[in-house]
């Protein structure tokens, strides 16, 4: 697929009859259980702009509370490794993989392990990594990546759940129905267990890292996270820098806005606050704590126009909302992140040269904005990378000159309102008995899918400019 394929993935994720129905579902769950679940709380918009604030000022003073946050895990017994590509973050893994002799290892979702391709890196190198997030453990099984952040296999019919159980599930009774979800979870759940005992080593993701305690943070709705965590020799936890917070204080206000915006519940099943590896006085836990720390690419944002986008907390409102996402899903964006947070997150890490058409990919009607609840200015951001795509050349031919026409007629008044007056009037006077029209010259990806009614009543500016004289008549 690929990201600079955007507009090719959109077109074949619009004739997928299968993702299609899958996206319709989509259409009220998320989206209304967050305006219920903000409606709820009188003061959520405060706690949006709290949120937003603890981010802005951490990503002020990022280093001091880096470093404070690797010093809390020395003296909890864990270790950082500070990575500053993907590969680098791999080889790590990979190291301390080896180290522990690992064979197996059971992951917690993370989006970064999918940033960095670490499960590929992992199999090549004779390591099985077992997903253990039931979507990410789906998508495993059908070699997909995930199509939404909080919910990576949302595109699967259940009837493809069942079919990739029924193909890896070796010892699967063919007679096992596995037509309700329940059935499915049940056979999940089997074999997952059975694999968290196996385990050497856990990788999870971190919603949040606290700087306060040297602690990682993970939530999740399966409490796959804390098995995936406690069970192996060692834990290791990937994360990207950006998603320090100062104190348990702050992870408080953002815990309130995260699960809300995300899946519309108060607070997710499972919140998971682990600070090193077991104590003498434990009962369970790692031998080992690690925390691969990944730069690639955002310190780079730090200080410029896409600053802001290091706020991310990845809730997946802002994909839940956008009426692009709700038609093409998720494997259209072509890498690591979707919806509107990752048509402006994916050119500031794989750079714009890469990325292409890709901020395009958005009617900037302002949702995605209006329910982020750190309150990202994403469409400003999109708007930033349509204009260094137009810098630098790769929009199509027809889209530049196109642009530089209408930019050279509607810097010139007079002259723009005889033309569309002429237009408006020509188009009305030919489309006047059917009142539409089927085809248009130079509007065929219009009028493909949909009719151009025929203009009536002049120009917008013509109307207006009427109804002021009625106004001031009366
Ligand atoms: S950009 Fe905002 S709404 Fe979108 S995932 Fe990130 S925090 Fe959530």
């Amino acid at each position: 697929m690929g990201a600079a394929n955007f507009k090719e993935n959109a077109h074949k994720a619009m004739h997928d009859s299968d993702l299609q129905s899958e996206l319709r579902k989509l259409a009220g769950g998320f989206s209304q259980a967050r305006v219920r679940a903000a409606a709820d709380v009188p003061e959520f918009d405060a706690l949006r702009d709290a949120a937003r604030d603890i981010k802005n000022h951490t990503l002020e003073h990022i280093d001091y509370y880096l470093e404070r946050f690797e010093r809390k895990v020395i003296e909890n017994g864990g270790k950082v490794h500070w990575c500053r590509t993907a590969e680098e973050a791999r080889e790590t893994i990979l190291g301390l993989c080896r180290d522990l002799g690992a064979k197996t290892v059971t992951k917690g979702k993370s989006m970064i392990a999918e940033e960095i391709m670490l499960n590929d890196h992992l199999e090549k190198n004779g390591i099985e990594p077992v997903e253990t997030d039931l979507g990410e453990y789906i998508i495993q099984l059908r070699h997909e990546t995930p199509s939404h952040i909080i919910a990576p296999a949302i595109h699967v019919t259940t009837e493809g759940v069942a079919k990739a159980f029924r193909e890896h599930h070796k010892d699967l009774d063919a007679d096992r129905p596995l037509t309700e979800p329940r059935a499915m979870l049940a056979e999940a759940r089997t074999i997952l267990r059975r694999r968290f005992l196996e385990a050497d080593v856990g990788i999870t993701g971190a919603n949040f890292l606290i700087a306060e305690t040297g602690s990682s943070v993970i939530v999740t709705n399966e409490g796959n996270g804390d098995l995936t965590q406690t069970l192996p020799k060692a834990h290791i936890v990937l994360a990207s820098l950006e998603k320090v917070v100062p104190t348990l204080e702050d992870l408080s206000t953002m815990l309130r806005v995260l699960a809300r915006s995300a899946t519309g519940q108060e607070m997710s099943v499972y919140t998971t606050v682990s600070t090193g590896p077991r104590r003498a006085e434990d009962l369970d836990g790692p031998g080992e704590y690690h925390v691969v720390l990944l730069d690639n690419g955002r310190s780079a944002m730090i200080g410029g126009e896409f600053q802001d986008m290091l706020r991310c907390i990845r809730c997946g409102a802002c994909m839940n909302n956008c009426p692009v996402y709700h038609q093409i899903g998720g494997h259209a964006y072509g890498w690591v992140y979707p919806g509107p947070m990752g048509v402006v997150l994916t050119p500031a890490l794989i750079g714009i040269d890469e990325a292409k058409l890709l901020p395009n990919a958005s009617t900037l009607c302002g949702k995605c904005e209006e329910v982020c609840p750190v309150r990202i200015p994403l469409p400003k951001m999109m708007r930033h990378w349509r204009e260094r795509e137009f810098e630098r050349h790769l929009e199509p031919n027809t889209a530049r000159y196109g642009l530089k026409a209408w930019t050279w007629l509607a810097t010139r008044p007079r002259l723009y309102r005889m033309a569309t007056a002429v237009a408006v009037g020509f188009l009305g006077g030919l489309g006047r008995r059917a009142g539409r029209f089927r085809t248009l010259p130079f509007a065929g990806g219009w009028t493909s899918v949909r009719d151009m009614p025929a203009p009536e009543g002049g120009t917008f500016q013509q109307q207006w400019a009427a109804r002021q004289r009625k106004a001031r008549a009366r």
